[in-house]
């Protein structure tokens, strides 16, 4: 794994979080020509072939912008209410400014649930993989209408951070008005560094980070710093930047100063880790032999491949996939419930909706979500060496 900078042009996925201050003035409200200038940016980089996710705060602001309510702290009946006005102007800035570049936009809002719990997060991640598959820019904002102190993330770096990781994007960008990770805060001490590259998130960086929040946004960089670690723990990049340049993505690229987190590991490895490292998977599916080898060649396994189907499980579980010869061969999320996993056995993708009612997923398991296991890739092993020596 790299542990140098590269060009933004050289991703392929790239998430970009937009802090609050960056598109919400207090008293006049949207920022039209940054956003403009942003969008062109965007479209500049969607013109390269890399997808670009935005998550983008400034419901609340906006919100309280229009409605003229004091400064100061807001209830939380406040701030849902705030949001509700504030995320419709919010989504319709975004999508008529993409579409002055040609690009549509698709408004994802997510709570606290839709990353964390398995089901929800694979629901989440195939909307916006079908919104990116049809060019579609996300713009994706917690859903803080419904949000409650218990129940949210309550800033938007961890929330990219999840959107990253969910998302297999190999860089996620923090734009707000901090241009990346000193040694002490700037503000307050004049002896502070400016860090350019952090090779690892260590305890001694973290204690860096200190408490600060401002009140247009809530993140400081405590919680740019959890995102990097959520972010890199999972083999994507991260980029802590100013986003006061009416150009900010062109601005990094011209050599603005900014933070660079480097990945730990790979996307796929890190997500394929934990399917494998499930401790109980909660059933499994027997298969033929056409559909080992389509597993083996990396492909995803139809309901056609598979004879069996043991044990109570819902989508999202692991399961374990056995193979001819009665062993494990292989670990993945199913992508229906057991019982429906029964219907469907050895059936078509093209008979799914006629059977369960509804068009569900032409896969039994996505190959996104399957990963050989240790005796599988042994095996995968023995059948090379044995082929090589025929
Ligand atoms: N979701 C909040 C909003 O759109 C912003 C949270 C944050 O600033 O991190 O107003």
């Amino acid at each position: 794994m790299t542990k140098t900078r590269k060009p933004l042009e050289k991703y392929r996925r790239i998430v970009i979080k937009i802090g609050s201050a960056l598109l919400v003035d207090r008293r006049t409200g949207l920022k039209g020509a940054w956003l403009n200038a942003m969008c062109a940016d965007i479209a500049a980089l969607r013109a390269k072939g890399i997808d670009i996710l935005v998550v983008s705060s400034g419901a609340i602001a906006l919100g309280r912008s229009v409605l003229d309510l004091p400064s100061g702290a807001l209830k939380l009946e406040e701030s849902q209410a705030a949001a509700a006005i504030g995320q419709i102007a919010l989504a319709r800035a975004w999508s008529e400014s993409l579409s002055t570049d040609d690009i549509v936009a698709g408004q994802i809002l997510l709570t606290l649930g839709d990353t964390e719990e398995r089901r929800r997060y694979l629901n989440a991640r195939a909307t916006i993989n079908q919104l990116l598959k049809l060019g579609a820019v996300p713009i994706i904002n917690e859903n803080d209408t419904v949000a409650t102190t218990e129940i949210r993330y309550g800033d938007n770096d961890r929330l990219a951070a999840r959107v990253a990781t969910m998302t297999g994007a190999d860089l996620l960008v923090l734009l707000s008005d901090i241009d990346g990770l000193y040694t002490a805060p700037p503000h307050l001490d004049p002896n502070a560094q400016f860090l350019d590259t952090i090779a690892e998130i260590t305890p001694a960086i973290e204690a860096m980070a200190g408490g600060a929040a401002s009140e247009l946004s809530r993140g400081g960089m405590r919680t740019k710093i959890d995102a990097g670690k959520i972010a890199t723990g999972a083999g994507c990049a991260m980029i802590i930047a100013s986003g006061k340049p009416d150009h900010p993505l062109s601005a990094i690229e011209n050599g603005a100063r900014s933070s660079w987190f480097a990945p730990s590991g790979s996307p796929v490895t890190a997500r394929k880790t934990w399917i494998a490292g499930q401790l109980l998977p909660a059933g499994s599916l027997a298969i033929d032999a056409g559909a080992e080898n389509a597993l083996r060649s990396g492909k995803s396994l139809l309901p056609a491949g598979v004879n069996d189907v043991r044990g109570s499980f819902s989508r999202g579980d692991t399961i374990a996939i056995i193979g001819i010869e009665g062993r494990e061969i292989a670990r993945g999320l199913a992508g229906y419930d057991a019982d429906e996993a029964r219907q469907i056995t050895g059936k078509k993708s093209a008979e799914i909706a006629a059977i369960l009612g509804y068009a569900g997923r032409a896969a039994m398991v996505h190959r996104d979500d399957l990963v050989m296991t240790a005796a599988g890739l042994r095996r995968d092993l023995d059948t090379e060496r044995n082929t090589a020596n025929a």
